[in-house]
């Protein structure tokens, strides 16, 4: 009964020529398919909660360029103030009206930050908000919780030490131990790691940066309690609390996951969809705080491309269409009912499989328990995802490809379509757990 997908000829000799010209055949690691198989697909075209590859297979889509396209590929509002402002010039190097309109838009939905700065991508975001936080309080050291993905900033890319130690190591060479040690590693939901460090180091602490909503490394979800004693422990410690919200940000509501859990942070950084698919950042604060900014500070920080206006109408068109009443309660529906579908089906089967969700965002957890700590994540069980990867794409399916990568249900998966996508799951899953 199931459709089979031919063949990836096309994307195949497509890959083999960007060999020629980028690093491993890519301009972003994750997409030369290195935990799953065969080549990567070169996708021609999008349209709704499908893609369409360079060998004419088509896919119900659940990476959604890494989540940025929460209304779905080639929405119509979005591509037609596209259209409309580049007909007008692509780039000014000025201030724009269009600017404007997106920061007001978001700056009058959001009751956790009073004013906003425009970069272009999440990276840049969370590069500046650190130098913000550095600035702002006169200290160097960072904490970050081990399972957390910040982009690729210098001081970021570092793992645990080994043994008890929690200064960082990096993971990427090029990146100097003197810098890594301004960074401190800590797991998630672990209060007393948490306590540890704060009593040994806050003296010297600026910030303390945290995916609220930890979704890249399995969606890592934490207990409230824990986000809250982190707000609490900073404050008491005269810490400022970074929440990364690159990914929950417009994801798990208009006011991401601040609002979602009412905790106010003093510096929440945005990316991904704040740009309706163009490259967007943003870090935001209190009017008091982001004062510490040039020209109104001393923090440099600036952009020949900030704010670019085409990328401001992608923005605007998409957040528009975020703010209007019950957009986030149906995606959570559509999204709760898809992994409802897929939950029974594993449950009956007593498949050792879970699938831990928020918002509209999913991850397909290859084991029995609640994972709420990357070292709880057994690295052997990717080989099954490996397996379902494959088998889904045999069948028309698109997850991103890697089993740490959690799946995004945008405004255009219809209930139709998460009905297509669960019977395609779950004919896959028999197949995983045949392999075991
Ligand atoms: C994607 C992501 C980043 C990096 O954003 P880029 O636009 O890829 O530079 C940073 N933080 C989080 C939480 C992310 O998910």
């Amino acid at each position: 009964m199931s459709k089979t997908i031919n063949q990836r000829n096309n994307s195949a000799a497509h890959f083999a020529e960007a060999k020629k010209y980028f690093p491993g055949g890519v301009n972003s690691p994750v997409r030369a398919f290195k935990s799953v198989s065969g080549p990567p697909l070169f996708i021609r075209s999008g349209s709704g909660c499908r893609i369409m590859d360079e060998d004419d297979n088509e896919y119900l889509d659940f990476c959604c360029s890494w989540g940025p396209l929460i209304l779905g590929h080639d929405n119509e509002l979005i591509r037609e103030e596209v259209i409309a402002t580049v007909r007008k010039g692509t780039s000014f190097g000025t201030p724009t009206v269009l600017g404007n309109k997106l920061g007001k838009l978001i700056l009058d939905h959001n009751r956790f930050i009073e004013k906003i700065r425009f970069v272009s991508s999440g990276t840049e975001a969370v590069m500046s908000a650190i130098r913000l936080a550095r600035g702002a309080t006169g200290k160097s050291k960072i904490v970050k919780f081990e399972g957390c993905y910040h982009g690729h900033v210098d001081s970021l890319l570092v793992k645990a030490g080994s043994g008890l130690a929690t200064f960082g190591e990096s993971t990427s060479a090029g990146i100097p131990e003197p810098f890594a040690r301004e960074t401190l590693v800590i797991p998630l939901n672990d209060l007393e790691a948490l306590d540890q460090v704060l009593e040994d180091h806050a003296d010297d602490i600026a910030g303390i940066i945290i995916e609220p909503v930890p979704a890249n490394n399995g969606l890592l979800l934490q207990n409230p309690c824990f986000l809250l004693a982190l707000r609490e422990r900073c404050y008491a410690h005269g810490v400022l609390l970074i929440f990364d919200e690159v990914i929950s940000g417009f994801r798990v509501g208009f006011e991401g996951a601040a609002g979602l859990y009412h905790i106010q942070p003093d510096i929440i950084t945005y990316g991904k969809i704040i740009g309706g698919g163009m490259p967007v950042g943003a870090y935001g604060a209190s009017h008091e705080m982001m004062s510490n900014i040039a020209p109104d500070g001393p923090v440099y920080q600036a952009g020949t491309l900030s704010a670019n206006p085409v990328a401001m109408s992608a923005g605007y068109a998409a957040l528009r269409q975020l703010a209007a009443p019950g957009f986030f309660a149906d995606q959570e529906y559509r999204t709760k009912y898809f992994i409802s579908i897929l939950q029974d089906y594993c449950a009956g089967k007593n498949y050792p499989v879970h699938f831990p969700t928020i918002g509209s965002i999913f991850w397909i957890a290859f084991a029995q328990n609640r994972i709420q700590r990357a070292d709880q994540i057994d690295p052997k069980k990717m080989e099954l995802f490996k397996i379902l990867h494959h088998e889904l794409l045999q069948r028309g399916c698109y997850l991103g490809p890697s089993g740490y990568e959690v799946g995004f249900v945008s405004a255009a998966h219809k209930i139709e379509d998460l009905e297509e996508a669960a019977a395609l799951i779950c004919e896959a899953m028999d197949l995983v757990f045949a392999s075991v």
